[in-house]
């Protein structure tokens, strides 16, 4: 008997799952003629594949990274992540408080899975980054949504929230250059968040993979440094290599060690390989100064370029936030366009962004979208913003009958 036609019983936890948008979009984009503003990859140029090559090489002269590895992670990369770590919270972070993991991502998963029962509420901001509501829905959690404004995360609005009565296991803050806004959470509000934290007894899952990507001025301590209730994540997604698939998490001792189990159940363990040479980019200082100081450059650069073209083509129609870092700018339509319905137009004029609805928990945003400046070089930027542009014009002529 074909399985074709047997109904396909899968487990209750996939019912409300729904594709990410942003993943499923990537494919609408692939065709190499569409300038995708939508999709959050890193510049591949930026990608520093000749001293990834070069340490490669020397981690494989070591046997080691051949083989199955640590659960929680090639050991020296732990203590690489602890030192790094520990200059950011501003005080000594033990390797064993680190599981270093498969992408940020993997922490996200694990962490829900070892946090969160099925209706718990847990805290995401409005709007959130996918990848958390995706893991979260999986989790079978109920959203609460607390709103972002110019200073990320309006923590006044989760304090009057807790006072009514809301008891979240966990909430989650993107605190620096937001994805999908771009904001950073304020210094005030970071203490707010840890007391608020301390207070109440949730966790907070600080998800910061962009904090290294400042324009001007680095981001404030993290949540982190406030509160031992705070699981922070990191990546060398974005700063390495996405493929690298490196990512960490450091907090509570005990998260990690539950963490770590269900991580042999996930993988067994990371890639030897990659870890290894993780650890040797991120010991060599000289160098990785050098190479985020040409990102941040670069960045800051289609960043300028960017803003500057959505200003001189749309005018008072789009409105933006600054974006002082990352890679993410987030527009509105001040004119009342749906975002979603103007996406086809723009695809038949070969740009693509991610419209807010995307990123909407209770609100469906349906005059903003998301637009990612990393990917592509200045002039290239400019000229999606003119296909932009194009697809407006094509639109507003559409709804105007002659
Ligand atoms: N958190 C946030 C806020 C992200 O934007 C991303 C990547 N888009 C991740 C986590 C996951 O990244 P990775 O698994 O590559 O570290």
């Amino acid at each position: 008997m074909s399985l074709d036609s047997t109904p396909l019983q899968l487990s209750a936890r996939m019912a409300d799952l729904r594709s990410s948008a942003i993943r499923d979009l990537l494919t609408l984009t692939a065709r190499p003629s569409v300038i995708s503003l939508a999709g959050g990859l890193p510049a591949t140029k930026l990608v520093p594949r000749e001293r990834i090559s070069q340490a490669a090489l020397r981690a494989l002269d070591d046997p080691r990274t051949v083989q199955y590895g640590e659960t929680s992670g090639w050991a020296p990369l732990r203590e690489t992540v602890a030192v790094r770590e520990s200059g950011k919270v501003g005080r000594v972070v033990d390797p064993a408080e680190v599981v270093v993991t498969h992408g940020s991502q993997q922490a996200l998963s694990l962490l829900a899975q070892v946090l969160i029962d099925p209706g718990d509420t847990v805290v995401v901001e409005e709007p959130g980054y996918t990848g958390a509501l995706q893991v979260f829905r999986t989790a079978q959690a109920a959203l609460a949504p607390v709103a972002l404004d110019e200073d990320g995360m309006d923590t006044a609005a989760l304090e009057h929230a807790l006072r009514e009565g809301l008891r979240p296991k966990v909430v989650h803050t993107v605190s620096n250059f937001h994805n999908p806004r771009g904001v950073v959470l304020s210094a005030r509000r970071r203490r707010h968040l840890a007391a608020l934290a301390d207070r109440y007894g949730f966790w907070v899952i600080e998800d910061d993979p962009y904090g290294e990507l400042w324009f001007d001025t680095p981001a404030p301590a993290p949540v982190a440094a406030h509160s031992d209730r705070v699981l922070r994540l990191s990546s060398g997604s974005k700063t390495l290599a996405p493929a690298l698939r490196i990512g960490w998490l450091h907090g509570d001792r005990r998260v990690c060690e539950a963490v770590e189990l269900l991580k042999q159940g996930a993988d067994l363990c990371g890639s030897s390989l990659t870890q290894q040479i993780a650890t040797e980019l991120l010991d060599d200082h000289e160098w990785l100064d050098e190479h985020l100081a040409t990102v941040r450059g670069s960045y800051a650069a289609r960043a300028g370029a960017l803003v500057r073209a959505l200003e001189s083509t749309f005018g008072p129609r789009i409105s933006h936030a600054t974006v002082h870092g990352g890679m993410f700018c987030w527009i509105e339509f001040a004119d009342g366009v749906d975002t979603t319905a103007l996406l086809d137009t723009a695809l038949a004029h070969d740009v693509a962004y991610v419209p807010g609805g995307a990123f909407g928990v209770a609100h469906a945003h349906p005059h903003a979208a998301r637009l990612c400046f990393a990917t592509y070089e200045e002039a290239v930027l400019v000229e999606g913003v003119a296909r932009l542009r194009s697809a407006y014009d094509a639109r507003a002529e559409k709804l105007i009958p002659r």
